[in-house]
Parts: structure tokens; C-alpha cells; sequence
């Protein structure tokens, strides 16, 4: 048996750490989920979560992963045979197109190579000479958790406007919401997809949808067959404060203290925050001479930060290492980089310590774990953390 002292470093870009406070408020004996006092946490968690979406739409919270969430966003405004474009970013995009698959959607999944953001001037190119308007949605993932490349969902939504496109643009910000910039009133986004163990800060759990008019109209016309995910009988029974089933009741009490966490700290702060987090990787990753696994500039993640390791060393056992040494979990390479990558979580519940100690943790596992790196990375990572230059680095690296 392991024996822990302190607290174990859970790194991984998700599940997240939940504060404590998250945690008791969670703590509380079962409430009548149709009774008045439930009622009144229904409305003030549905309305949190609009704001945090930066939506005057209707938000759903079904008690499920953030996978049910994007099923609920396919099946309500598509049918079998409906067309869609996908881009390959990394594991979640590739998963995502296995539930359209499987939903007989037609995909036309861009091909990615896992280290960029969606490829702009590809969906671009598709819309351009879908002229007969076939395709009926485009769905990018905001933050590709496997990679730490972000897609801006606003340049697609320009790109559809530009080419007069009417198609649907959905977005995964399972990993985006509350730890990047999101809007998605502001920015078009007729489905937004999320989850409530990642930027914000709960166990998992809940799923979420945000819906535009022009997409809940597009339900309201869809024929094809769902029952649980039916956006439609959710938001007519959550005008009372309550769900068609039972919802995931202290979930919920969880997820008003942590938008409550969220909004004390201010969103705009809380964004800054995981940027400032994710500078002091890079600038860590840079001394190592470590590559990350983005290579796009203006695409690193503010929420993890993917790292390749050198040709001829395994990322899983370089994760072992930290964790038995220092506690350490360390996120894991997915499908085809699996042993090429680990990742860095900095997202959610996070301060600069934690951060220091994270990259502390790295830096000694790389050493014990023989990966030949260069030392000083985390005083490198101090520096950004003061708010000084660092003068020996590269600019490129703290971008
Ligand atoms: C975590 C994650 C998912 C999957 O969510 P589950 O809650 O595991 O179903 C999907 N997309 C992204 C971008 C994620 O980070």
C-alpha cells in the first residue's frame, strides 16, 4: 500500500482538484428533488451557468459524463444521413466522430496531425463548396484535452458568416469552460458542450448544453428519435426549478459554490490565471529542451500543456516514476501518442505553488527517469510566475 503524507498532486488535465469548500457543500442530507427549498437551487444553478456560458439561452445539466453531453448535442439537431464536419485535433475530436458514426451521421472528419488547432482554411475550403448547403453542422473541440491545442470557435463562426453557411456550429468546451475565454452568446456557437470535471472544478458528473434559437428551432423540427437527451421537456420543466428525472441533486449543490468560487475570483481573472500557469510550463519546458506536443503559435492551451518526450524513453514510465516518487499524477498520452506524450494539467483549482510544485515534480522525475533535459526549468518558471522577463529565454517561449 502507497502511504500518502500531504496531499497527493493530481496534475491530470481532468478530473480536476475540488476545493474543499466544492466539497462541503456537497456534503448535505438528500433534499426532495420536487419540493420547494430543491427548487430554488434548480434556478440558481441554471442561472449560474448561463452566466458562465455568457448566455441569455437556455443551459441543460443532464446528470451524466461530458460524452452524454455530446450525444444530447447530435441527437436533438441531427438525423441519420445529416452531414457534418469534423476536424481531427486529437482524441476527443476522434472520439466524437465515433458517436456521429454511430448515429449513421455522415462525417467528414478533417484530418489533423494532433499538434494544432482545427485547420481553419480546410473548413473553410468544405464550406465553400458544400453550395447545396448539405452540410448541417460543424463541430470543433474548444480545448483538445489530449493535445493542448485550442481551436478559437469564433474564427469558425467567421467563417460560416463569411461564406453564408447556415449550418450548425457546435463546440466541445468540456475542457474549456471556466479556465479559457468562452462566450457563447457573443460568439455564435449554436451548441456548446460541457462538463463539470474539468475548468469547473467538481467531481464528474454533470453534462451540459448550451443552445442557440436557431438550434433549439432546428430540435423542435428534428424527427429523429431520443428521450432522455430531448432538450425540449428539460427546459419546460426546468422553468420550475426541477428535472423530468431525478438530477444529480448535490451535484448540484456543488456546482452553485464552485460558479460562486468562479465569480468571487472573477471569470476574467480566473482566465488570466490558467494563461499565467500556462506561460510557466512553457517557459519550464523550453530550459529542459523539452518539445510540446502544440506547435501552434497563439493555440497553447491555457489549461495543460502536452509534452513530447525524447525518441527512445517512454512517457508512461517517466509517469510512474513521478508517481511513486513524488505523488504525482501526471495526465497520460491518449491513443496513437500514448507513450510519446504526458500532460501537465493547470487547470481549475490552482495556485502558483501548486504549479511550482508540479513542475518541481517534473523536473526531478526527468532526472531520476534518466530523460536528458537540461536543469533550471522551474527557476525559469519562477520567473514568469514574478511577472519578470526572462532574459535567457527566448521570447517565443512565454508567448
Ligand atoms: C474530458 C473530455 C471529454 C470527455 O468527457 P467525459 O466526461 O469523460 O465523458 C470530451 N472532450 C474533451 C475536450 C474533454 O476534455
Amino acid at each position: 500500500m502507497t502511504v500518502h503524507t500531504g496531499r497527493h498532486f493530481l496534475q491530470i488535465p481532468g478530473p480536476t482538484n475540488v476545493p474543499d469548500r466544492v466539497l462541503r457543500a456537497m456534503d448535505m442530507p438528500t433534499m426532495d428533488h420536487r419540493g420547494p427549498e430543491f427548487a430554488e437551487v434548480g434556478h440558481a444553478v441554471l442561472a449560474a451557468m448561463q452566466r458562465v456560458f455568457r448566455t441569455k439561452q437556455p443551459v441543460i445539466i443532464y446528470p451524466s459524463s461530458g460524452t452524454g453531453a455530446w450525444e444530447a448535442a447530435l441527437v436533438n439537431t441531427l438525423q441519420p444521413g445529416d452531414k457534418v464536419l469534423m476536424a481531427e485535433t486529437g482524441q476527443f475530436a476522434v472520439l466524437w466522430h465515433g458517436i456521429a458514426d454511430k448515429f449513421k451521421l455522415d462525417v467528414d472528419f478533417i484530418p489533423g496531425d494532433w499538434r494544432h488547432g482545427a485547420e481553419l482554411e480546410q473548413i473553410e475550403a468544405r464550406l465553400l463548396a458544400d453550395k447545396a448547403h448539405k452540410i448541417k453542422a460543424v463541430c470543433v473541440v474548444h480545448n483538445e484535452t489530449s493535445t493542448g491545442c485550442v481551436t478559437h470557435p469564433q474564427d469558425v463562426r467567421k467563417i460560416l458568416d463569411r461564406v453564408n453557411h447556415p449550418a450548425l456550429l457546435m463546440v466541445d468546451t468540456i475542457s474549456g469552460l471556466g479556465s479559457l475565454e468562452y462566450e457563447h452568446d457573443a460568439w455564435g456557437i449554436d451548441v456548446s458542450v460541457a462538463g463539470s470535471q474539468k475548468g469547473l472544478m467538481l467531481p464528474p458528473g454533470l453534462g451540459f448544453n448550451a443552445i442557440s434559437e436557431k438550434a433549439l428551432a432546428v430540435a423542435k423540427a428534428n424527427p429523429a428519435m431520443r428521450s432522455y437527451w430531448d432538450w425540449q421537456e428539460v427546459i419546460a420543466i426546468n422553468k420550475a426549478g426541477t428535472w423530468p428525472y431525478t438530477p444529480a441533486t448535490n451535484l448540484l449543490f456543488g456546482l452553485r459554490e464552485a460558479v460562486k468560487m468562479l465569480e468571487e475570483e472573477g471569470l476574467e481573472n480566473v482566465f488570466a490565471r490558467h494563461k499565467r500557469h500556462s506561460a510557466a510550463t512553457r517557459a519550464a519546458i523550453r530550459v529542459w529542451g523539452l518539445e510540446t506536443q502544440c506547435q501552434e503559435q497563439g493555440a497553447h492551451s491555457p489549461a495543460l500543456t502536452g509534452v513530447v518526450m525524447p525518441e527512445g524513453h517512454d512517457a508512461d514510465n517517466f509517469r510512474k516514476v513521478v508517481l511513486e516518487n513524488f505523488d504525482m499524477s501526471l495526465g497520460t498520452g491518449l491513443n496513437k501518442i500514448k507513450g510519446k506524450v504526458f500532460r501537465i494539467g493547470h487547470i481549475g483549482h490552482f495556485n502558483d505553488l501548486m504549479m511550482m510544485g508540479t513542475l518541481s515534480g517534473v523536473e526531478m522525475g526527468l532526472d531520476l527517469a534518466k530523460v536528458p533535459h537540461r536543469g533550471g526549468g522551474v527557476l525559469a518558471a519562477m520567473e514568469v510566475l514574478k511577472g519578470r522577463d526572462v532574459v535567457a529565454m527566448p521570447k517565443a517561449a512565454v508567448a
